[in-house]
């Protein structure tokens, strides 16, 4: 009995389980998360494998079903979202894997760019229209706040559609699994991020004007007058050109 209310769409074929769980071998280290694992489809294919494997669930009945089926893994019974990846991780970088639930799921994605510097791959399933989202290159009308801030940190790869007769409910809309792989060396340094993600918002927020109109909300200088960056709208803007935008504002800034 699928609760609506948790996002849960129930993944009953089994080889596109076994295709999701197999992504997991690009995740660079053995420490691996699973996101609302339910009845556990995904759970039986990364359990075999060498990773020392951890799992976090909302609804309880599930958490029931999964601790009287797999006694060697560890369920945490709660909210992904309300939960503190320092105690959960203990210091350690984890990779995420999920087929996530829907109704929370740019939250869930928010969440992992917040604490990149624990988590050097993700990859699962999402609404298809949201895996679009997220991967997005500058132009496109999928391309937003979701697509910067991920790629600042990630990169992005679309690795295939899953259709709606695959779930117990059948959702409305086609899935999309993707994979995160954390960068090397991130666009972002990380001390600029909370600025970053300000005009990357209030950017797109107003994504018709020019960033000159777009960002006059916020308490920036705009003295730079003449760079012509201003006179472009957010979507043509490359995540990289958001990160040199932040810092010219931010040094005009201290000027004044
Ligand atoms: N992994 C299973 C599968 O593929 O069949 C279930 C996927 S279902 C789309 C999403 C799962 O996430 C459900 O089991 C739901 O109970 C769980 N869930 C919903 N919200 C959650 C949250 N905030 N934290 C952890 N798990 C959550």
């Amino acid at each position: 009995r699928p609760k609506k209310s948790l996002g849960q769409h129930f993944l009953t074929n089994k080889s596109v389980a076994q295709r999701i769980a197999a992504l997991a071998h690009n995740s660079p280290c053995k420490n691996l998360l699973e996101v609302g694992p339910g009845m556990g489809i995904l759970t039986n294919f990364l359990i075999s494998d060498s990773f020392y494997l951890k799992a976090i669930e909302l609804d309880r009945e599930s958490v029931q079903y999964l601790r009287a089926n797999f006694r060697e893994l560890t369920v945490i019974e709660g909210d992904f979202l309300k939960f503190d990846f320092n105690t959960l991780f203990e210091g350690e970088e984890y990779g995420i894997i999920g087929n996530y639930p829907y109704n929370i799921s740019t939250q869930i994605v928010f969440k992992i760019i917040e604490h990149q510097h624990l988590i050097p791959w993700m990859g699962g399933m999402f609404q298809r229209e949201v895996a679009l989202r997220i991967g997005a290159k500058p132009g496109g009308k999928d391309y937003g706040i979701l697509s910067v801030l991920t790629q600042l940190f990630y990169r992005v790869t679309y690795e295939f559609t899953v259709e709606p007769g695959n779930f117990n409910p059948v959702p409305k809309v086609r899935s999309g699994v993707i994979t995160l792989q954390r960068l090397e060396t991130p666009l972002c340094p990380e001390g600029l991020f909370p600025r970053v993600r300000e005009i990357v918002k209030a950017a797109f927020n107003q994504r018709r004007k020019t960033l000159r109109n777009a960002l006059k909300m916020l308490n920036y200088s705009m003295e730079l007058g003449e760079n012509p960056i201003f006179e472009r709208r957010a979507e043509q803007l490359s995540p990289e050109d958001f990160v040199k935008l932040t810092k010219a504002l931010s040094i005009a800034n201290q000027k004044t």
